[in-house]
């Protein structure tokens, strides 16, 4: 079935809340081993089925099948997609890139190391937006860290005390082909803006005098961040849910101890929708994604972190399908309604993504 069809769409009234819309328990929840991360197991956890199992390694057999979206240039495209991601090593840091100005001991002054003195952290806040807006950030959002999100091996001094998240809009188009090849390149564009957008709203804090560690999905969860600071809902696929793009985008955070004014979470009835809808869960070929009515406590895999009333995404399924397609996939994305109610199309075949 064409996966345009049979959906209803989601009324997105935005309406702000006191405090995040997600149901924790506290007897649960614990900081998450980022050695759990489905890319961690795949180096260290022998009794997985997908352990050492690399999703480039069967590209050649895939190329040879002849399918549309997965060609020779298909596969180019998205695996050139990272390199900004993989070869900027300034995007994922918390130090200068290089001295990209005359050094202190050429002109005799780091003006930079002087603090710039916040007497209203709510401007300090817009200003900070403004500048995120500008580097390519297309939703920014500020939320105090709450240190139960910091991977369980990340040590950040308690002066980090706020957080910048921002989202990165992926390719509607090259989205819409999933689990095509150039879905993964939507995706793998989505990675290297980030660490354009991190290193330069890392750097406007530094030359203000305050320290910045500029994260992609390392040393904290991004979806809860997400959430505290106000831009968007968690869905059953495990993503954010926002109410401009749904959940095609990417996401990345600074934290820093600059001083800012957090925003307030927001809701828009995304779990409600969620119950009734599936639309992502049918449509996914690995069967990670719960169809259950209720979301629930009960984890779905080691890469789970327990502790949130969610439905879990089994994350091992969705890898091992990700091995056997040669790529990544976003079908969850494409076909969420709360995507299509913008883009207003879910399918779009390889031939008219490349308009060849
Ligand atoms: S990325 Fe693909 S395989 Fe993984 S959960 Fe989403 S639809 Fe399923
Ligand atoms: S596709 Fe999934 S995440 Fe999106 S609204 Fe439907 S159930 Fe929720």
């Amino acid at each position: 079935m064409n996966s345009s069809q049979t959906r209803k769409i989601p009324k997105i009234n935005v309406h702000k809340a006191e405090k995040s819309p997600y149901i924790l328990d506290q007897s649960k929840l614990t900081r998450f081993s980022s050695k759990n991360i489905i890319f961690e197991r795949v180096t260290w956890n022998t009794s997985w089925k997908g352990y050492m199992q690399m999703y480039d390694e069967n590209v050649l057999n895939i190329i040879k099948k002849g399918e549309l979206g997965y060609s020779r240039v298909d596969f180019a495209l998205a695996y050139s997609s990272w390199t900004v991601h993989d070869a900027f090593e300034g995007g994922f840091s918390r130090v200068k890139i290089k001295p990209y100005r005359a050094s202190a001991a050429t002109i005799g002054i780091d003006w930079t190391k002087t603090k710039y003195s916040v007497n209203d952290p709510l401007e300090m806040s817009k200003y900070v937006k403004q500048a995120a807006t500008l580097f390519g950030a297309s939703l920014t959002g500020i939320c105090r860290l709450n240190r139960k999100w910091l991977y369980a091996e990340a040590n950040v001094p308690r002066k980090f005390e706020n957080v910048i998240v921002m989202a990165v809009e992926m390719n509607a188009p090259g989205i819409a082909t999933s689990p095509a090849a150039p879905a993964a390149a939507a995706t793998g564009i989505g990675y290297s803006k980030m660490a354009f957008t991190l290193s330069c709203v890392g750097e406007f804090i530094r030359n203000l005098g305050y320290e910045a560690i500029q994260c992609g999905n390392d040393t904290a969860l991004s979806v809860p961040l997400a959430i505290d600071a106000g831009l968007g809902e968690l869905g059953r696929n495990g993503l954010l849910i926002t109410p401009e793009y749904g959940p095609r985008i990417r996401l990345c955070k600074i934290l820093t101890d600059l001083p800012l004014e957090p925003d307030k979470p927001i809701k828009f009835g995304v779990k409600e929708f969620c119950k009734k809808c599936k639309l992502c869960a049918k449509y996914c070929r690995a069967d990670a994604i719960s169809m259950d009515d209720e979301p629930s406590f009960n984890v779905a895999c080691l890469s789970n972190n327990p502790g949130a009333l969610k439905w879990y995404v089994n994350a091992e399924l969705c890898y091992l399908f990700w091995c056997e397609n040669g790529i990544d996939c976003s079908t969850c994305v494409k076909v969420c309604p709360y995507n299509t109610v913008r883009t207003g199309k879910a399918d779009v075949t390889p031939k008219e993504f490349w308009k060849v």
